[in-house]
């Protein structure tokens, strides 16, 4: 199977597959077993300077648009590997070198850009608010002997947060019943953790999910933020977040579309292989016609990332591309996702196939960062204009 892809962008695909290929199926299988890290795979990406690809050139990044960092998640995950060990880097990069100051930017970037750091965790969803992130309480306030920022508050998902050296938290800085405008009111910090770790003022419990992810339940416990730890002006915070909305998209569908050719290569294989009834079971209209759709969707939603992607890195408007990418990406990876395990039968369900591990894995981005009935608000009241509900 081949993408739609600009022949520029081949050297990174064959780049990230050579990488990819030191960790093979078993590497993944093994770590979902053990629920652990993927902490070597994580270092090579890093080194390898894949990870800061959204870094610009002069702080010694990879200087590169959205459209080719997208193309390095999408092969990790044709690959079999899983991009969310590490993507948060790439889905943050927009606010930080939008919104930091000058003095901040030399700070942090150029540590990041070696890979000397990480910033790979990104603090906002709470339990209460939920997709309705302007309802966070997260409380940062003045400290009067430092000039800095205290922080309060509970998150209930934040991930890769004992894997990072540093995390964005998006904290309220002006109670919300004084507001006039709910978008205001929230800031933006980048926060040291291995310090934070380190005092008892970050308390962590992690969460147990369905895949093997490192994510978390995190308390601030009066968290003390320097002042320059604030990015931009205080009560921004949520637009710096909506600002890196559309990079997000277009980075995750690429990663949900480079599942779905995971599965439809699979699928491919093992219908051509498998002989019952005398026959390979893809001679079946049964097997191969939900492929061929299933193959089609995805390269249909390919089409609308690559739009997308071509909008954004030439600074248009993009809204509409992005969030339909995500949704359609994440969808057609999923339809992709069943239609391999129906294929490969029970084995299907059997571990050491890894289509059972790539299932738990992709679902996910139909739900999160954002819920596609959210895309579907997005798309139905700012491109539709339709009334809003909430
Ligand atoms: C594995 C994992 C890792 C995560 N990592 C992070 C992280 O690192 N940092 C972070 O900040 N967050 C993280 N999240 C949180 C994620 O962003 C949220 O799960 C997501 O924003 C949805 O919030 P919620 O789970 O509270 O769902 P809810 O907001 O409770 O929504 C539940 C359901 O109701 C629907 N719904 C809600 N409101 C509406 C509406 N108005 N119209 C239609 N449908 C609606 C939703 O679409 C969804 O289907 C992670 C989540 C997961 C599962």
């Amino acid at each position: 199977m081949t993408s739609i892809a600009a022949p520029n962008l081949d050297a990174i695909r064959a780049d990230v597959r050579a990488l990819c290929a030191q960790f093979p199926d078993a590497y993944w299988r093994d770590l979902d077993e053990k629920r652990e890290h993927p902490g070597a795979f994580v270092d090579a990406m890093t080194k390898a300077g894949f990870l800061a690809a959204l870094v610009p050139a002069e702080y010694g990044g990879g200087g590169m648009g959205v459209t080719e960092a997208s193309v390095i998640l999408e092969e990790v995950n044709r690959s079999g590997g899983h991009s969310a060990a590490c993507h948060a880097q790439m889905y943050v990069m927009r606010a930080l070198v939008r919104h930091a100051s000058a003095e901040q930017k030399a700070r942090w970037l150029p540590a990041i850009a070696r890979g000397d750091l990480r910033l790979q965790a990104f603090s906002i969803t709470e339990a209460e608010a939920g997709s309705d992130t302007t309802a966070i309480q997260t409380r940062a306030v003045r400290d009067p002997e430092t000039g800095g920022w205290i922080i309060d508050g509970r998150k209930n998902w934040t991930s890769r947060l004992m894997t990072s050296d540093l995390a964005l938290i998006l904290a309220r800085t002006t109670p919300r019943e004084d507001l006039t405008d709910r978008t205001r009111g929230l800031s933006l910090f980048l926060v040291d953790l291995r310090e934070a770790r380190e005092s008892g003022e970050v308390a962590i419990s992690p969460v147990r999910t369905m895949f093997n992810y490192e994510t978390f339940e995190v308390e601030y416990r009066g968290l003390r933020v320097p002042a320059d730890g604030l990015i931009g002006e205080a009560g921004m915070g949520f637009r710096y977040v909506i600002d890196g909305w559309n990079a997000e998209r277009i980075l995750l569908a690429a990663e949900a579309i480079g599942d779905g050719y995971w599965f439809i290569d699979r699928a491919v294989r093992y219908a051509s292989e498998r002989v019952v009834f005398g026959r390979p079971i893809g001679a079946n209209q049964g097997v191969q016609f939900p492929l061929a759709k299933a193959y089609s969707h995805i390269v249909a939603a390919d089409a609308v990332r690559w739009e997308a992607a071509r909008k954004f890195d030439a600074g248009l408007s993009c809204g509409a591309e992005a969030n339909m990418a995500k949704m359609l990406a994440s969808d057609a990876s999923w339809e992709a996702a069943n239609i391999c395990l129906d294929t490969h039968g029970g084995n299907g369900f059997v571990v050491e196939y890894d289509v059972e591990r790539k299932f738990r894995e992709t679902r996910l981005y139909q739900v999160a960062p954002i819920n596609n009935n959210l895309i579907l608000a997005y798309l139905g009241q700012h491109v539709l204009g339709l009334p809003r509900s909430y």
